[in-house]
């Protein structure tokens, strides 16, 4: 028996019902223009027989990539500018990126590093490379956490993220280790004894942050997976982003916040579209943003509202860009509103 493997060309979307034979031309110019795997989790999850699917819109490939718009930019965050040495990010003082790898198990359509990731993308730091981030990290006291993203970095094998780790752990100011990982979705088997092992092996306070965008990615596979990194000591929270298509739409939202502390996942991000490329068909406005956002207040627990958050273009980090519940009238005065949207003095008049 030969073991299931991503699906990466348009002949194989097409091979597997994901796109039609006479869309496979077209499809295949966007896939040498953006790297495309979908993982066969994911390709089981994907329902065929919804042409708006959130699964598929998500990871199958759409001809409105090659659109560009003028305001998108190939590196939307502005990693670059903040990057001193190959591998490393150093936007805020007390933290830092660390992007060991530039592979993911699977290649989301809306990704703000689309330029950087894939198989012709950065790859994976040299063992130089790799010693001279280490020596950044470890030249600079002030840096308290180090983030493991990419890529995705539990595409490595626990040998190689535990070498990172053991390293890490000779670096007595970094108290804390976070990575951001699509895996426990998409890969939910590869969170085994072995990778927990390696992902603790720092000793350091350990957080994964899981990136899902829809309650159906939260399936009972990907929610063992959880449950085996939380068991084990691991913090989790979650990232999403905001897509047009895909969780625009406040049950959803308000499921997948669910979806995620029901798994013992605390919601962290919610990110409104970064301007990559050829991505415009995600992007809903920041207001349109707002209202999905002020949905969930009254909708759901407090456990399950995440903070809203426009990632500024050109690397200066991230504001929380939530619509604002109260406002200043002067002389102390303040008017707030409620979750149902009525508006009340503060301090109460009379
Ligand atoms: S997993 Fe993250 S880095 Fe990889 S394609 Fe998706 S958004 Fe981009």
């Amino acid at each position: 028996m030969t073991a299931e493997r991503a699906i990466r060309t348009a002949r194989e979307l097409a091979d597997a019902g994901l796109v039609g034979r006479e869309q496979e031309e077209a499809i295949s110019r966007v896939a040498s223009r953006y790297a495309v795997a979908i993982s066969p989790t994911i390709a089981r999850l994907v329902d065929r027989d919804d042409p708006n699917d959130p699964i598929a819109r998500q990871f199958v490939p759409d001809m409105a990539e090659l659109t560009l718009m003028p305001e998108e930019r190939a590196d939307p965050i502005g990693d670059g500018a903040h990057s001193p040495v190959a591998g490393i990010v150093h936007r805020y003082p007390d933290r830092v990126l660390l992007k060991a790898v530039h592979v993911c198990p699977v290649y989301c359509r809306f990704c703000f590093r689309r330029e950087m990731v894939g198989p012709e993308g950065l790859g994976t730091l040299t063992p130089a490379e790799l010693d001279a981030a280490l020596a950044y990290i470890a030249g600079r006291p002030e840096i308290w956490e180090v983030i493991l993203t990419g890529g995705d970095p539990l595409v490595l094998s626990p040998r190689r993220l535990g070498d990172i780790m053991v390293r890490l752990a000779e670096i007595d100011h970094v108290k804390v280790v976070r990575f951001h990982t699509r895996v426990p979705v998409v890969e939910p088997d590869r969170v085994d004894a072995g990778l927990i092992a390696a992902l603790k092996s720092s000793g350091k306070a350990t957080y994964v942050a899981l990136h899902a965008n829809h309650p159906r990615e939260l399936t009972a596979e990907a929610r063992a997976a959880a449950a085996r990194l939380i068991d084990a000591g691991i913090v989790m929270v979650s990232q999403s982003v905001l897509l047009k298509g895909v969780n625009d739409d406040p049950d959803v939202l308000a499921a997948l916040m669910r979806a995620f502390v029901e798994t013992r996942i605390k919601p962290y991000y919610l990110h409104h579209p970064d301007l990559a490329p050829g991505t415009g068909h995600f992007r809903l406005s920041i207001e349109e943003g707002q209202a999905l956002v002020a949905s969930l207040r009254g909708r759901v627990s407090g456990l399950c509202q995440p903070a809203y958050i426009l990632d500024i273009p050109g690397g200066h980090g991230k504001a929380v860009v939530s619509a604002g519940a109260i406002e200043a009238e002067g002389g102390g005065c303040y008017t707030v509103t409620d979750f149902r949207g009525n508006r009340h003095d503060y301090p109460p008049k009379g």
